[in-house]
């Protein structure tokens, strides 16, 4: 099969990703092989291409937002079979038996391996996933609208629940992407007002064309105080000025796996007054279901911007600039 494979760590310009031919790989016991029909592109596939993350499986295949067809199965596993489809997202295995497993926190387990950074993902013809990890998917919803719900969609409503948003709160939004207009979503439907803040008109008028109260630049504040506000844009100096605009008891949540330094923050302005910074760290599969339901029951729909399998290092070139709004998925063109 062919694979795309980061093999030294890059600044995308330079052309990290390369197009390898491999053996499809082998499912083990407890695994399925699935082929890969689409596959979203999530920031954190820049992280590991361009080692802002370090680098834990040499020539790894990026990739964690897998539409794809049960293809085999491991001696071991049941409740599936070939043909069904499946998602595969970021969270891919944990031991299940430490504290942080047993008191339902598995997203915090030191042993968990994620997809497309310690195993291949999605970025090829094939991948593999442990069946006790893979997500069944609704039969109606399309590949490419799907593909974004698995990471993208998952770490928003992580990052949404993190934030303790009391009934109908004042949200805010720091950065548009693939996550947070999904996440825009789903607040809504949930009866909080949403503002964005972001640079890039086009994001701007995403958001409010999905029903966004207001919508302004970054460094802005907000027309109002917040109740919550999530950070996906990576940008670390962005933190003083969300804490600020909190309101007294309001929560800003970090969605991001990777965050450039935070400033000194000022305790009177951005602190006091019990606001709290929470950060956000991959998700439990009971986020999964939680989300994947919500998403259905409520219509979250992802705007999506195809790329062919074969364009990979476009699309994240393409991420990296901002030269889309929604979510890239890649579509196999490989096989
Ligand atoms: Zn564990
Ligand atoms: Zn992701």
């Amino acid at each position: 099969m062919r694979a795309w494979a980061v093999t030294e760590p890059g600044p995308v310009e330079a052309d990290p990703l390369r197009l390898v031919r491999r053996p499809v790989p082998e499912p083990g016991e407890d695994e399925l092989l699935v082929r890969v029909r689409a596959c979203g592109v999530c920031r954190t596939d820049l992280h590991v291409t361009e080692g802002d993350l370090p680098v834990r499986r040499a020539g790894v295949t990026p990739g964690h937002e897998v539409v794809g067809t049960v293809a085999a199965l491991g001696a071991g596993v049941t409740g599936f079979r070939p043909g069904d489809r499946v998602g595969v997202a970021w969270l891919r295995r944990t031991d299940g038996t430490c504290g942080y497993c047993a008191r339902g926190a598995e997203n915090l387990c030191p042993a968990s391996e994620h997809t497309g950074w310690d195993a291949d993902g999605g970025y090829a013809e094939y991948t593999t996933v442990p069946a006790a990890f893979a997500h069944p998917l609704p039969g109606d919803v399309a590949d490419v609208a799907l593909a974004p719900l698995l990471c993208a969609g998952i770490i928003g409503y992580r990052a949404l629940r993190r934030t303790s948003l009391p009934p109908g709160g004042r949200l805010g939004l720091y950065g548009f992407g693939g996550s947070a207009h999904l996440c825009a979503q789903l607040a809504l439907a949930e009866g909080a007002t949403v503002h964005v803040l972001t640079r890039g008109a086009a994001a701007r008028r995403l958001a409010l064309e999905l029903g966004a109260a207001s919508a302004g630049d970054a460094r802005d504040m907000p027309p109002e105080p917040l109740d919550g506000a999530i950070l996906f844009a990576p940008a670390g100096d962005l933190v003083p000025s969300a804490l600020r605009a909190l309101d007294r008891g309001g929560v800003l949540s970090v969605a991001g796996i990777h965050l450039s330094d935070i400033p000194p923050l000022h305790y009177t302005d951005e602190l006091f007054y019990e606001k709290e910074l929470r950060s956000v760290t991959s998700n439990t599969r009971a986020d999964a279901r939680e989300f994947l339901t919500l998403a259905a029951r409520h219509g979250v729909r992802a705007t999506t911007h195809t790329y062919p399998l074969s364009q990979a290092p476009q699309a994240l070139r393409d991420l990296k600039a901002g030269r889309f709004d929604g979510a890239a998925v890649l579509v196999n063109d490989l096989s």
